[in-house]
């Protein structure tokens, strides 16, 4: 498996190199189809790639396409793809077709049968299997297909969910969850264990292993925040049918603070601790959370355009600065109506995704939203389980 993966880093390395020699050549990026028919001559340069199964390797070639595609869309860029290194990277390797899953054990095509510890029951057909590594650990991710009836959600509630750095969600019904904050509580120990890192020779005995403890630090970090975060998107998906939020660009957010056009460097260090909690809750991960939980339950989740929900009065509806006394409280110049900030938010945010709800044609992005005539649809699943020798 350490070798199969490995082939597949070492192409996507290539190929990437490849790419960009291309780009910055000012020539257009090959498509897989000329990449994949690059493969043989590969094999015959680097004999090893030639003990991977072919597959896994169109499959590399199938990715490193897909994320160039998605760097390069205007509506949605993503970041452009990276060297993988082999300490950093996680490891892994997909195979389309020829693996076959039994109870407990599923056979890999030139691995043989491999045993796993079988996280959930496999419903719908399986379409592909991807083995990683984290760590120590491997596993395999079982993408499956299903055909599912309409799903009708069992809550009739709706909510406004304002997300914010001191309450990382809050509610409009004055609830709120508190973050979890997963790298702030763990960064000492691993600035610690940076510092001693960097005193090592590189590549020698002691290196690798104080390697292996970065990973295991940021490996607890990233449980940490998942978790956290997948049991609170649970519970606002379970128990409301419509989610209304900002709609948020939290890329842009994130984003260094030393330069944007309109503040060029002000506050740079007050706003990268901002990024930095942004990044740590992630806001991101929680919004892509929350669209596919309520498609999965069939509910809906609004995303309404982020303008005044801060300052303007959910009672009255009047929008002022001065609304905003301070930080944490929200008082009204016009009606007098005092309420926590945050929830004062998430009320306008409610208000504004059911009035775009009503009117469609407003421009609200609805996720999970589909049209009532459809009787089923497919639902895509992953399973992932650990594999065991
Ligand atoms: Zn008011």
């Amino acid at each position: 498996m350490c070798q199969f993966a490995g082939c597949s880093r070492f192409l996507w390395n290539k190929a990437l190199a490849l790419q960009k020699e291309r780009l910055e050549d000012k020539q257009s990026c090959l498509s897989y189809n000329k990449l994949a028919n690059m493969l043989p001559a590969w094999k015959k340069e680097y004999p090893f790639l030639a003990e991977a199964p072919s597959q896994t390797l169109q499959q590399t070639l199938k990715a490193l396409d897909r994320a160039i595609k998605e760097a390069f869309d205007k509506t949605n860029p993503k970041k452009f793809p990276v060297f993988k290194k082999k300490y950093k990277s996680k490891d892994s390797f997909k195979y389309p077709q020829g693996f076959e899953i039994s109870n407990s054990r599923v056979f890999l095509p030139k691995i043989g049968w491999v045993g796993f510890r079988r996280s959930q029951y496999i419903k719908g057909k399986p379409k592909n299997i991807t083995v990683s590594r984290e760590i120590d650990h491997w596993y395999i991710s079982i993408q499956t297909e299903q055909r599912v009836s309409e799903a009708v959600h069992p809550s009739k509630k709706a909510t406004g969910i304002d997300l914010g750095i001191n309450k990382m969600v809050a509610l409009s019904d004055g609830t709120y969850i508190l973050p979890i904050n997963a790298y702030m509580q763990e960064q000492h120990k691993l600035a610690k264990l940076q510092r001693r890192l960097a005193k090592k020779i590189k590549f020698s005995s002691n290196w690798y292993k104080l390697v292996k403890k970065v990973q295991r630090l940021h490996w607890h970090i990233a449980n940490m925040r998942a978790d956290y975060l997948h049991k609170a998107s649970c519970a606002l998906s379970k128990n409301h049918a419509i989610v209304c939020m900002e709609n948020l660009q939290v890329k842009n957010m994130s984003k260094s603070a030393k330069g944007t056009v309109e503040q060029p460097g002000r506050n740079v260090r007050a706003k990268s601790g901002l990024n930095q909690a942004i990044v740590d809750q992630g806001w991101g991960e929680l919004t892509r959370q929350l669209s596919y939980k309520q498609y999965w339950r069939g509910g809906t989740l609004v995303l309404v355009p982020p303008q005044f929900t801060s300052q303007k009065c959910s009672a009255c509806g009047y929008v002022h600065a001065d609304n905003r006394p301070s930080q944490a409280v929200f008082h009204c110049q016009a009606c007098g109506h005092t309420e926590n900030a945050d929830n004062n938010a998430a009320k306008n945010i409610l208000g504004e995704g059911l009035s775009l709800l009503a009117c469609p044609e407003k421009g609200a992005a609805l996720i999970g939203h589909r049209e009532p005539v459809q009787s089923d649809r497919s639902l895509k699943q992953e399973i992932r389980s650990r594999l065991v020798a």
